[in-house]
Formats: structure tokens, sequence, C-alpha cells
């Protein structure tokens, strides 16, 4: 077994994956979204404090299974590098402790492999990954093998949601209650420009219409904010739906992913299995509750590091919190 441990945001999550047949026997996630939800957004001092409290906590209960683990995985990269400390910190003890090595693990292949929890992989597939730090189409031949295609210029799309949910003071994470407030809104009432719409580039920028959206939120009360919620929630997605058809003319889709905290949102989901269907290729989607961060993806990549013996000894680990993938 391996026990996995996520801390490189703001929810501190342990799992314990049983290698030979990926089976979860255990997963905990203690999500910290209400104590900064007061602030609209994570504050990392705080985050780092609620991990040293909520870590232990979990780690407690894993105790039975400890003469089973045969390593610890933890992200060590990207995130903050105030919390991926608390998670990699625990990760040294244990393995001091247990004497067993560690295996560090990239929380973006964490977000890939949310695909295959308790499931063999199916490779090659392309995947567009959208997160809180993170836009990106990404080709994934094997576990070592991902060459990342598109990327963000600035914003990603999961924080343009943050922020225009910052804007109307609606709270954090911005994701789930624009998609709610969009569903009583009319996105034609507000017409804004979709990024890079002329571009011959494929990658993506949502800062341009943030600003738009600030311009409108200014401008009008809140009776507007549904309209404006789903008129930006449509912008955003169009913006991602244009790109991938570009794409896809050259590359047309076979087996399609989307992963990250945002692939939870169901309007984004309809969109793509709209590009897809002329392709007649296969959407794969991770199970709502592990699209966000959570401790189950990073024992499920642990997994394929394990197999390929990517383990280090735990002098040998470091945080690496602008890491790509
Ligand atoms: P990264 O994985 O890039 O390091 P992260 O771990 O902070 O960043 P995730 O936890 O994967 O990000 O995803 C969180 C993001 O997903 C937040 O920006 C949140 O607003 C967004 N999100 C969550 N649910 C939805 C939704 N239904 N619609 C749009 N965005 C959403
Ligand atoms: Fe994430």
């Amino acid at each position: 077994m391996i026990l996995s441990i996520e801390s490189s945001c703001d929810d501190s999550s342990i799992a314990i994956t049983e290698i030979a047949t990926k089976k979860l026997i255990y997963h905990k996630k203690i999500s910290q979204e209400l104590e900064h939800s007061k602030y609209g957004g994570v504050v990392p001092e705080l985050a780092s404090r609620l991990h040293a409290q909520a870590l232990p906590a979990i780690l407690a209960e894993c105790e039975p299974w400890f003469s089973q683990l045969k390593a610890i995985a933890v992200t060590n990269e990207p995130g903050l590098g105030v919390t991926l400390i608390e998670g990699v910190t625990m990760a040294k003890a244990l393995s001091i402790a247990l004497n067993i090595p560690i295996l560090p693990i990239n929380h973006l292949k964490g977000h890939i492999y949310s695909l295959f929890i308790e499931k063999e992989a199916v490779l090659p597939i392309t995947v567009l990954l959208v997160s809180g730090g993170h836009t990106q189409l990404i080709e994934v031949k094997s576990y070592t093998e991902m060459e990342t295609v598109a990327t963000t210029m600035d914003d990603s799309y999961g924080e343009s949601f943050d922020k225009v949910a910052k804007m109307m003071s609606l709270g954090y994470p911005g994701g789930p209650l624009i998609e709610k407030l969009s569903l009583s809104g009319d996105s034609s009432r507000f017409a804004f420009t979709v990024p890079l719409w002329q571009s011959p580039l494929i990658a993506f920028s949502y800062s341009g219409l943030k600003n738009q959206v600030r311009l409108a939120v200014e401008a009008n009360d809140e009776s507007a904010y549904p309209d404006i919620a789903a008129a930006f929630q449509k912008t955003a997605t169009d913006h991602l739906i244009q790109k991938l058809k570009k794409y896809f003319k050259s590359r047309p889709p076979v087996r399609f992913a989307i992963v990250g905290g945002a692939s939870a949102n169901l309007y984004l989901r309809e969109r793509v299995k709209d590009v897809l269907h002329p392709y007649k290729a296969e959407l794969l989607l991770s199970e709502l509750k592990y699209c966000s961060d959570n401790a189950a993806m990073i024992g499920r990549a642990a997994v394929e590091s394990f197999r390929n013996n990517f383990v280090v000894d735990y002098k040998k680990i470091a945080i690496n919190p602008r890491c790509k993938l």
C-alpha cells in the first residue's frame, strides 16, 4: 500500500491506495474553503497553519495500515511553497519513522490520474486541465511522456471564475458560485469579446475578459449579476471551445478528458461533449468528488511512480512551487 498526502493549496487530504489493485483503502479530505471564503481567495499563511492542524488529525486514522505501507507519496510540485512544505515535512517524518522511501508526485499528474482512480489507465489521451492555477492542453502518451501543447498567457480558467465571484462579493471558490448564479441569468444580455478570437495562436488568456466583466459589474447593480455571470461563463467557455476546435483540425481527437477543479463545471462538460460529437471521440471525466484537489488522485499517480521505481530518500526530496508538468 501507498499512503499519499496532498497539501498544495487549501485542501488537506490523505489516502491509502493498494498498489496491485489500485483500490482506494482510505481517503479523507478537510477543505479550508470556508476559512478562506471571507478573504475572497486563499491566504497562504492561514492555509499553512490549517494544514498543520488537519494533516496530523487525518494521519492518526491511518495508523492501522502503517505496517503495510511500501512508500509515502506526497505532492511536492507545483503549489504554494508554504503549504507544500507541510505535506512534505509530514512525508519525511513518516519515511524516517517507518523506514520506507518517498514518492514525490507532481500535482498536475495527480489531476490527470484522477481519471483512473480504482481503474486501469487508458492511454494515449488528450487532456484539458482546467484548475485554479492552470489551463493547459496536454497530450498524455504515458505516465512519463506528457507534452503541454497549449497553455494560458495569464490567468487560468478557474482563477477567472474566482476573480469574477470576488468582484460580485459572492465568496470563494468562485467556480461553483458563478456556475449556480448563471443558471438564473441570460447570457445574451452582455456581449463580452472572446479572448484571442482573431489570433491564430492555440493559447489561452483570461485577463482581458476579467477586465470586461469588471466594467460591467461596476456599471450595473446586483440585479444584473446573474446575467453578467452567465455571459462571463459562456465567453470563458467559448474561448476554450474555439481553441479546441482549432487544435482538433490538425489533431482529431480519439480519446479526450477534462480534469482539474473546474472540470466539475457542468456547462463546460456539455460544451466539450458537443465539440467531440462529430469526431465520435470518447470523453473521460473524473467523478465530481475527485475533480478538486485530493490525495486519492495523488495515490493513483503514485502507483505509476512506484512501478517506475521513482522512489527517493527523504534527504533528497525538495519542493518546487512553480514547476510544470
Ligand atoms: P492547480 O491544480 O492548478 O495547482 P488548484 O489546485 O488550486 O490549482 P483545483 O483545486 O484543481 O485548483 O481547482 C480549483 C479551481 O477550480 C478554483 O479556481 C475553482 O473556482 C474552480 N472550480 C471549481 N468548481 C468549478 C466550477 N463548477 N466551475 C468553474 N470553476 C470551478
Ligand atoms: Fe489542483
